[in-house]
């Protein structure tokens, strides 16, 4: 679960990070009077769960409450759209009001689980206030990578060689290395998956401050964190994950393809994406209805599918144990005759119920074809693809 940078820095503060000081704001009256509080220059930042807000209007410094005012009336209500956000945005509803602050030096500093060594690691780079895929593919010399402990945590001499990696001023040394140790408790104690802070600043007099915020909650953890669960902002996530998610379906979008995928499992899912390809096409999304679905929600799942605009053949891959084939097949039927959906749906079915859920799809007078295996549903869909491939020329 994503969170804002207020949120964030909010958290940042209860662990002694610095940060500039800071109001929320929901009109552009009230950033009026954050702006008037704070005194001087400051900063308007739209609130959304994005980044590249700079380049994308969404952070401007102004001189004064009046032009406060009006940056804040620019942004609210806007749906704010950044080379991380899809072509529609993300709606504006908050926006922070910030002390201006005076930037010797961006730099960038992250902390991650490392699938490979099953570890936090830190990832830190003198190259901050850009996107750090950039830095990595251009200048892969500037990023540097240290390793936590699990059982350990991170010892302050790495805190120490991190800040030293950062070229930060000598000065600046001790209190960066604190800030590195107290981002790595952010990370452990609130289950992160990952905490960015980008730009890291040094002032022009040599202080360090998180100017930029960002935290993603593990969203299997949320449960022993009922206070940051509550965070929660599920307008700026996408519509159809968020159905999904309420309906406890795992959704997936996917860019480009054009079949979707109903599945039951991971697992499963990963096979059905790759015979998607060995039939010569791209996945849209994949659903995952997971073990024990009923009807109600296996209609969801098919109302989330067809929903996206870029899925033009299902595939429906069941292995069913938990799950009945016979309950899944009435649910499609259910759902595809509700919604009125016309899309032609390739379907294998195995275990438990297995040929009453053939029946009830073929019977169903819709474009289903039943198969008996996986193998036999590539066929299948490869076969529809070429067909419709040929139909269209
Ligand atoms: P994003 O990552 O979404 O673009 P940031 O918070 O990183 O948003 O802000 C983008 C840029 O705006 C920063 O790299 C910095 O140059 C400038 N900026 C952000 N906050 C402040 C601040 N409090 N004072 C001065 N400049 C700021
Ligand atoms: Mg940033």
């Amino acid at each position: 679960m994503n969170i804002h940078e207020y949120q964030a820095k909010d958290i940042f503060e209860r662990f002694g990070i610095p940060v500039p000081r800071g109001m929320v704001a929901t009109t552009a009256a009230e950033a009026r009077a954050a702006a008037e509080e704070i005194g001087g220059e400051v900063v308007v930042k739209a609130q959304v769960h994005a980044g590249g807000r700079g380049k994308a209007g969404g952070v401007k410094v102004v001189n004064t409450p009046q032009e406060a005012e009006e940056a804040a009336a620019g942004m609210l209500g806007i749906n704010l759209v950044t080379h991380q956000t899809g072509p529609d945005g993300v709606p504006v509803r908050k926006v922070m009001v910030a002390e201006a602050t005076d930037i010797k030096d961006e730099l960038y500093i992250s902390i991650i689980v490392d699938g490979d060594l099953g570890v936090p690691v830190i990832i830190a780079s003198t190259e901050g206030g850009m996107d750090i895929e950039e830095v990595a593919e251009k200048t892969p010399d500037r990023l540097f990578r240290v390793a936590g402990d699990p059982l350990l945590g991170l010892s302050p001499y790495h805190a120490r060689d991190v800040a030293a990696l950062l070229e930060v001023p000598q000065s600046a040394q001790r209190a960066t290395a604190a800030l590195i140790s107290n981002l790595y408790r952010v990370f452990v104690d609130n289950d992160c998956s990952l905490v960015e802070v980008n730009p890291l600043v040094i002032t022009g007099d040599d202080q360090v401050v998180a100017l930029d915020a960002k935290i993603n909650l593990e969203d299997d953890a949320l449960f022993r964190h009922k206070d940051l669960a509550a965070l929660h902002d599920p307008e700026q996530e996408d519509e159809l994950e968020r159905r999904a998610g309420s309906a406890d379906l795992a959704y997936v979008k996917l860019d480009g393809g054009k079949v979707g995928c109903m599945v039951n499992g991971a697992g499963l899912a990963m096979a059905t994406m790759d015979i998607t390809k060995w039939a010569g096409a791209d996945p849209a999304n994949f659903l995952d209805i997971g073990g024990s679905a009923d009807q109600g929600r296996i209609e969801e799942a098919f109302r989330i599918i067809v929903s996206d605009d870029e899925v033009e053949i299902i595939l429906v891959n069941l292995f069913a144990g938990i799950a009945r084939s016979d309950v899944v097949a009435q649910g499609i039927v259910n759902a595809a005759k509700e919604t009125g959906a016309t899309l032609p749906m390739v379907v294998a079915m195995r275990g438990t119920n297995a040929e009453e859920g053939r029946r009830i799809l073929n019977e169903s007078g819709l474009d289903i074809t039943a198969a008996p295996d996986l193998a036999g549903a590539a066929e299948v869909l490869r076969d529809k693809l070429a067909s419709a491939a040929g139909g269209a020329q």
